[in-house]
């Protein structure tokens, strides 16, 4: 996020938004498309957020470079979209919740070094 610039307006608007809480975690399913969250509209519109997809995307992409430390980024990413695309349902959420059982939780950030 760029520093000392002035914020924009409807940041503060999004912030109260989520403030007011009605915010659901849940796997979404689809027919038709993978769908990472969903609004009902209206004041009291709840607004439902479905980590999976996204979560196991980066999971994977990152076990691609540890097994293939070789490849390039590009065709980590192309392996990676190919792969995860390909997934039933049944396969993200079993991957999902695998991750959720084997992941370790650290409350300070990873702090990347410059080159
Ligand atoms: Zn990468």
């Amino acid at each position: 996020m760029p520093k000392r610039r002035k914020p924009d307006p409807l940041l503060l608007r999004v912030c109260a938004e989520l403030g007011a809480g009605r915010i659901t975690e849940a796997y979404i399913s689809d027919p038709k498309w993978h769908v990472d969250g969903l609004c009902e509209f209206g004041p009291r519109g709840r607004v439902t957020i479905s980590p999976h997809y996204q979560t196991v995307d980066s999971l994977v992409h990152e076990l691609i470079h540890r097994l293939q430390p070789e490849w390039s980024e590009s065709y980590v990413r192309g392996r990676t979209t190919r792969l995860v695309r390909a997934l039933t349902e049944q396969q993200l959420q079993t991957i999902y919740d695998e991750y959720q059982k084997r992941k370790r939780t650290r409350k300070s950030p990873v702090v990347v070094e410059e080159n």
